[in-house]
């Protein structure tokens, strides 16, 4: 029979990735627990609604990106293509947000139908920070405090540059759509489909463009910045010398927009050069208008996602997962002789009571001695703990040898010992 395969862009993390995703996400839930942040959980599936209205319906994720269908009730749903829209449902719907203040954070699979390259995916992850209730720029700054020092503890600070832009009010963007229209109407044969389309219903969005002739069409476009308002302004520049004092590097780009409608005033991404054409790695900014957009109360926001699998690319082309991270296993046991699984099974819990940080192993499944020293080689573990049994009867002797499962096999040692207690002598040894 033919064999069935994931779907396009839907990648299998197989246990040997794992461990760098585990590595990360860690280091993710540590960082973020050091800033107070409280994890929410909200579904993969939302109403097809909540999207249109939160990252707008003129946007490349709703026109032709999300996974939409009809349930068998006829209810039009999405798998979530990112996290805010379903952050601001749930904590909204159960009453987190009026007159609070709340710093979130989420993690999960978000889906977007896009053509799959390396660093995009159909099905990919997201780490996501969101803070509520607070009007800035002391909160934006708290948050890219919180990406910058995940970089940090992740060693990848050299290798990611910050980019902000301030792109104002709803108001401010109308004013400069008007302006951005007129002048795209002079650009015309350089524009494609897309952009000749979005130039009236969302010119903003053609900022956004990947295509680079449109690109070249905008080198003289009206700045943004030119259209913002006074107090919008005024944050800003506090925002950046915050950020300076703080030492964390920016660079200001005028003519970023992100791709999302809800965005207001401070908006970023963190980028790197190492990831060719997939170099954004964190997007986010300052969002107030999306609790009332989405029929809650007006209430001030501002959150970033992480792209989990382009954090990971870089970790690993950059070697920057720690070696001991990537050792699945410590101990493994070999049972060898009749009737010896019970004191296998005893002897290996006996090794994880005692010590709980290790991962211990128990040979299953029978087998010769050799055939299992092989998986115990095989297995990453350092050790390997031989039991053994003389003899057929419950009275004969069973004893055990400790030996240590490095490649060149000549440090091995073997004793009859009690191996709990000696083991943890021979782990300290063999560590130094
Ligand atoms: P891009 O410009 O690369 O399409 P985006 O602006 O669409 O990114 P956001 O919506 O801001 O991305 O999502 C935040 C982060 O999620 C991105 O910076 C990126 O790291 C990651 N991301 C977005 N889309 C994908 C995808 N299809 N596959 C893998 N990661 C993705
Ligand atoms: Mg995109």
């Amino acid at each position: 029979m033919e064999k069935l395969q994931a779907i396009r862009g839907m990648n299998d993390i197989l246990p040997e990735q794992s461990l760098g995703w585990q590595f990360l996400e860690a280091c993710f839930h540590s960082v973020v627990k050091g800033f107070g942040y409280q994890e929410i959980r909200f579904p993969v599936l939302e109403q097809t609604q909540l999207f249109k209205r939160s990252i707008g319906a003129v946007s490349d994720i709703v026109e032709k990106e999300m996974y939409s269908f009809d349930d068998r009730n006829g209810d039009n749903l999405s798998l979530r293509p990112e996290g805010t829209a379903g952050c601001v449902r749930a904590a909204d719907q159960h009453g987190l947000l009026y007159n609070q203040q709340q710093r979130l954070w989420y993690r999960g699979p978000m889906f977007r139908h896009e053509r799959p390259q390396k660093g995009r995916y159909r099905q990919f992850h997201q780490f996501g920070v969101e803070a509520f209730g607070m009007s800035g720029p002391d909160i934006d700054v708290e948050v890219l405090q919180v990406a910058a020092t995940l970089w940090n503890e992740l060693g990848l600070t050299d290798h990611l540059t910050l980019e902000i832009n301030n792109i104002g009010s709803a108001d401010d963007r109308k004013k400069y759509s008007h302006a951005l229209t007129s002048y795209l109407s002079t650009k015309l044969e350089k524009l494609d489909d897309d952009a000749r389309n979005r130039m009236h219903t969302n010119p903003i969005r053609v900022l956004d463009s990947k295509n680079l002739d449109v690109q070249s069409a905008l080198v003289e476009a009206p700045l943004l910045c030119d259209f913002v308002n006074e107090n919008s302004k005024t944050d800003f520049k506090k925002l950046q010398e915050l950020l300076n004092k703080l030492g964390i590097g920016f660079l200001e780009n005028p003519r970023l927009v992100r791709g999302l409608d809800y965005y207001n005033n401070c908006v970023y991404e963190w980028t790197t050069d190492i990831l060719g054409a997939q170099g954004a790695v964190c997007g986010g900014g300052r969002y107030d208008g999306l609790v009332q957009q989405l029929g809650g109360r007006a209430t001030e926001a501002c959150g970033f996602a992480i792209g989990v699998e382009r954090l990971v690319l870089m970790l690993d082309s950059l070697d920057k997962i720690p070696a001991n991270v990537l050792k699945p296993l410590d101990v493994y046991i070999a049972v060898i002789g009749e009737n010896i699984e019970l004191e296998g099974l005893k002897l290996s819990q006996a090794i994880r009571r005692k010590y709980p940080h290790l991962g211990v192993v128990c040979h299953c499944g029978g087998g010769k001695f050799n055939n299992q020293l092989k998986r115990a080689f095989k297995s990453g573990a350092e050790v390997a703990v031989i039991l053994e049994r003389d003899g057929e009867g419950d009275e004969s002797l069973t004893h055990a040898k400790i030996r240590r499962l490095d490649e060149s096999g000549d440090s091995r040692l073997e004793e009859i010992v009690d191996i709990p207690e000696k083991l943890g002598e021979f782990l300290k040894n063999s560590a130094s």
